[in-house]
């Protein structure tokens, strides 16, 4: 069995809350760049300018890449011989979430959902916990806005709806929800599971480097499809027009039950901020 000190935990995890609200992945600033590139309505070009100039003065400032620095989702791989000492692994990613947030200057989102009372430090942190074989513990951050979130869904839908009603309804969502995801969007689709699973995989799934291809080529080419289809809505960036509403779209299927076809999708925001660390 391998120890690593809550201490460790706490101090990483309060480091990847400060670098993700200050520093896009590179994947997330190569398609800025190509969108730019691409664009040919002058609004939509300036979007790109605009995203790439917030991003790069967030890196030299420290100061957010948003004002909505998110609720703080974790997804945790726990390996099966590793434990965490001196606190519970919840408690301490929570410490560490806070620790962040409030060193950070971070905007807290976090609030009661009758009073809406803020709860003052951004937590509870959301925690997906996972166990997996060997002696690691690899976690991702992710700072999910509330105006992606709130654009996203879940459907239950029966199984004669099949790939063509799946497909319909992630488009038609992409759609209604229009500029109000601050696009160019991801698209995390989660096929399958049950209720909770499938939206669970659908948030997973944004986690994947934009350019990579599914391991799956007939998943990797509805991927492909599904995206060709968003970027004709001319939602554009920012909602003003343009070739590019989303930049990626990816899918994550599990085994359902007979009688349903579960499905997800999870919108995220241009500003797609996540960082993982392996202890
Ligand atoms: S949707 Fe994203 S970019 Fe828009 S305000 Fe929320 S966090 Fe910021």
């Amino acid at each position: 069995m391998r120890t690593i000190p809550a201490q460790t935990v706490i101090d990483k995890v309060a480091e990847m809350c400060i670098s993700a609200n200050r520093e896009l992945p590179e994947d997330v600033m190569a398609s800025f760049r190509k969108g730019q590139e691409e664009e040919e309505n002058p609004a939509a070009k300036e979007v790109f300018r605009q995203l790439i100039e917030n991003a790069e003065m967030s890196k030299d400032t420290g100061l957010p890449l948003c004002q909505d620095c998110g609720l703080a989702v974790f997804f945790v791989e726990m390996g099966e011989e590793a434990r965490v000492e001196g606190m519970g692994i919840r408690q301490a990613i929570n410490e560490g979430m806070v620790k962040g947030y409030q060193e950070g200057y971070l905007r807290k989102s976090s609030c009661d959902p009758f009073t809406r009372k803020n709860t003052g430090d951004n937590g509870p942190a959301i925690i997906h916990f996972d166990l997996v074989p060997g002696d690691k513990i690899k976690i991702w951050m992710m700072a999910k806005g509330g105006g992606s979130e709130n654009m996203s869904r879940v459907m239950m839908f029966p199984p004669a709806a099949g790939w063509k009603g799946l497909r319909e309804f992630i488009i038609n969502r992409v759609a209604e929800a229009g500029p109000n995801p601050c696009p160019p969007i991801l698209v995390g689709v989660g096929i399958g599971g049950n209720f909770e699973l499938a939206a669970i995989n659908s948030k997973k799934a944004l986690l994947r480097e934009l350019d990579d291809k599914h391991a799956d080529p007939e998943v990797a080419k509805l991927e492909e499809e599904v995206l060709a289809a968003i970027n004709k809505l001319n939602v554009g960036p920012m909602g003003l027009g343009g070739k590019n509403t989303c930049l990626a779209v990816k899918i994550a299927v599990a085994p359902c039950h007979l009688a349903s076809l579960p499905l997800a999708v999870n919108i995220q925001c241009h500003s797609a901020r996540h960082k993982e660390v392996v202890l």
